[in-house]
């Protein structure tokens, strides 16, 4: 049977320990990482799994029948498992010895990642559309790691601002250009997959990921939108979801993360948090918090056990 991958011969024990390897030189930088399958998919499956089915549609849920991104303790919540911390990313790759990858997580610090996905699969040239793209909007892409896929693909790592949130897209920008964002991961190099190996392209891999251009950034932000009327934002949700939210929009400097925090606890326990978040995030940025301060209060609020959480009056 003919084959172009290495890790055909290699015992399997070895290829984990050459893909730990390679995670744990991506940890020492500072990029936070998980193990993945030959299929490039998170190698842990989800402790969840029954729960899941159980709830088909409602998204992976832990035991309190909330959103479960890790706060069992258990590992298998996907890109939320990725660490940087090297005792970590081993007990993850202990606990997946058949991982022949490893993912990097984007949007997390220090790096704030942003991968740019040149695909070459379709019949579009993504690497002229991105040069395209450059022309008209006045940006050059800065030298950088690429690392290529074994369809021949590129991925260009830029950094982005802490306080912005990149969404991932897949073809907004231009046919054929993926964009890896908050929620993302970008295949480590040196991994294995069914389809072959990912490697940084010759004269990049001593480079660090170099600042995404302004002018790029600006492309990869959702268009902005005004603030829609709450009874609007928020029909299914409810009057619940409505007066939470008139909640956040009505605190003042120094009561907002406090406020914030409250609503969000209240959402979740009236089994609308989920569909509240995206909400609750632009109402709070409107009273001047970042996205990302937001989205971490609600984070904090989505872990609390229910019943907790007092109305913030400072
Ligand atoms: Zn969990």
């Amino acid at each position: 049977m003919a084959t172009t991958d290495p890790h055909r011969y290699r015992h399997p024990r070895q290829a984990t320990a050459l893909t730990l390897a390679h995670a744990l030189s991506a940890a020492e930088h500072g990029l936070s990482v998980i193990p993945l399958s030959r299929t490039k998919l998170p190698a842990l499956r989800s402790p969840h799994h029954d729960d899941d089915r159980k709830r088909a549609g409602l998204g992976p849920v832990g035991p309190a029948g909330v959103p479960c991104h890790g706060e069992c303790g258990r590992f298998g919540h996907g890109v939320y498992d990725a660490s940087a911390d090297p005792a970590r990313v081993r007990e993850l790759f202990a606990a997946a010895p058949w991982a022949t990858g490893y993912g990097i997580a984007c949007g997390l610090p220090p790096h704030h990642l942003i991968g740019v996905d040149l695909d070459t699969k379709s019949d579009t040239d993504s690497t002229a559309a991105l040069r395209e793209l450059a022309l008209r909007h006045h940006f050059t892409i800065p030298p950088t790691i690429v690392v290529r896929t074994p369809s021949g693909g590129r991925h260009l790592w830029l950094t982005g601002p802490p306080d912005v949130i990149v969404p991932n897209s897949a073809g907004r920008l231009a046919p054929g250009i993926d964009i890896r964002g908050a929620g993302g991961y970008l295949v480590g190099p040196g991994s294995h997959t069914t389809h072959g190996t990912y490697a940084t392209t010759p004269g990049t891999a001593h480079l660090t990921p170099a600042p995404c251009p302004h002018a790029l950034l600006r492309l990869l932000l959702p268009p902005h939108r005004p603030y829609p009327a709450p009874r609007d934002a928020t029909r299914a949700a409810g009057a619940r979801g409505r007066g939470l939210l008139q909640f956040v929009l009505a605190a003042h400097e120094g009561q907002r993360n406090t406020r914030l925090f409250w609503a969000a606890c209240r959402a979740y326990e009236a089994g609308i948090g989920p569909e509240l978040t995206e909400h609750l995030i632009e109402a709070a940025t409107r009273t001047g918090l970042t996205a990302q301060e937001a989205r971490a209060t609600i984070t904090s609020a989505a872990r609390m056990p229910r019943d907790h959480g007092a109305p913030g009056t400072t």
